[in-house]
């Protein structure tokens, strides 16, 4: 096992910020991470999936420990699912066309989220009406504090909207090393969102299959998000504000085109993106940090732009949200 030294992160993160990690090693398997994390004191250690969903301001001045466990197994199945489990290191779109090449269900909506498994449950992640809750069975996690290995079911995750337990709980105590999901043997498809329709439309799939569906899910987002081999970005830097029904009411008064969606308890979810393109940041560019022409949620890097500086425009675009709606936006990427 290779402890790196003075290691740049520019590789490492899809918002293409150069940062430097003091130490750097890639973890293969939870016996490397166990006698690793038997030495050290925990201080300044990050753990790094595929960096699509982190924002560097500053070097890490500790250990930045890659996930890089591998392997995809089926763990059981009965007459109705798969139980398939994979590493934390696994890239997640490989092990979702690794599910749906078998005729697994239930990924399909979440293809081509760029990132790792093990990072996956952290904010439960969700596009398209689907969230990784829906299709999670366990996980196992190293604990930095007791430094033992514990396995956490559906109820001890506590999976919210791009939360969990991992995120907003204990950040920071627990390290995924895999997780197991449920998988569907017999589809059902979720196709509530227009514009899957939409695309399944164009593509003129008449009787929607888990490869048509996953197929329509990759044309809509490499239409819509910029790639970030070619411009730095992280998908959404902030999450869609959720609001209750009297602060709705008074908002749809006043802007009555307002996008909105029903959310859990009544309450109400309002898109980010819009809320921030009225403010008018869409296309805005400011040196190399910029918000994206086609999706105001995304926050890019054109070029050089370093992590502050991509910070202070999340900062300002979030001000400025707040002073015309009086709706607080929350960071969705995780900033270091
Ligand atoms: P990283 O960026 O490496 O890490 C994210 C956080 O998780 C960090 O705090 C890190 O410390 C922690 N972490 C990583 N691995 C582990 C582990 N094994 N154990 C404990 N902690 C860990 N997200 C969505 O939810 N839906 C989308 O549709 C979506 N679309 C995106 C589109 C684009 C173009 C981009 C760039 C990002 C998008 N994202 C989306 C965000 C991102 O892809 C996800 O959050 C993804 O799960 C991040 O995985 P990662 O491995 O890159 O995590
Ligand atoms: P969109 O289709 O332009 O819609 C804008 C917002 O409205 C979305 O954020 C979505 O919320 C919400 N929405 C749309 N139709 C909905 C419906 N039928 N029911 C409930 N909510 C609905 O969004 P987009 O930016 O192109 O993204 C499409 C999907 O990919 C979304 O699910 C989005 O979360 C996901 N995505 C996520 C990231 C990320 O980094 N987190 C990046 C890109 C795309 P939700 O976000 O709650 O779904």
């Amino acid at each position: 096992m290779l402890i790196e030294e003075n290691i740049s992160l520019l590789p490492y993160n899809s918002f293409h910020i150069e940062a430097r990690a003091k130490h750097f090693v890639s973890i293969a398997d939870a016996d490397q991470l166990g006698s690793i994390l038997e030495k050290d004191d925990g201080k300044s250690q990050l753990v790094l999936g595929g960096g699509s969903n982190i924002l560097f301001t500053r070097d890490v001045k500790g250990l930045v420990l890659k996930m890089d466990i591998r392997g995809i197994t089926m763990v059981k199945e009965n007459d109705s699912h798969i139980f398939v489990r994979a590493g934390a290191g696994e890239n997640w779109h490989s092990f979702v066309r690794y599910a749906i090449g078998r005729n697994w269900a239930g990924l399909e909506n979440l293809s081509l989220i760029p990132g790792s498994v093990g990072a996956a449950p952290i904010q439960n992640i969700g596009a398209y009406g689907v969230e990784l809750k829906d299709v999670f069975y366990e996980l196992e996690a190293y604990d930095r504090k007791n430094k033992k290995v514990y396995t956490f079911g559906l109820n001890d995750c506590a999976f919210g909207y791009r939360d969990s337990f991992f995120k907003s709980g204990e950040k920071n105590r627990y390290i995924i090393l895999n997780v197991t999901f449920i998988l569907n043997k017999t589809a059902v498809l979720n196709t509530s969102y227009g514009a899957i329709r939409e695309e399944l439309g164009q593509m003129d799939v008449r009787t929607p299959s888990i490869r048509s569906v996953s197929q329509a899910v990759i044309n809509i987002r490499q239409s819509k998000l910029p790639d970030p081999a070619e411009i730095g970005n992280a998908g959404s830097f902030f999450k869609n504000p959720v609001v209750d029904q009297a602060r709705f009411q008074s908002l749809s008064k006043d802007y009555p085109d307002m996008p909105a969606y029903p959310h859990e308890e009544g309450s109400v979810k309002l898109a980010a993106g819009w809320l921030i393109e009225q403010c008018g940041w869409k296309g805005y560019r400011k040196g190399d940090a910029g918000v994206h022409q086609r999706q105001a949620l995304v926050l890019v890097n054109y070029g050089h732009a370093t992590g502050k500086e991509i910070f202070d425009l999340g900062e300002e675009v979030a001000a400025s949200v707040k002073k015309r709606f009086a709706v607080g936006l929350e960071r969705e990427v995780n900033v270091w």
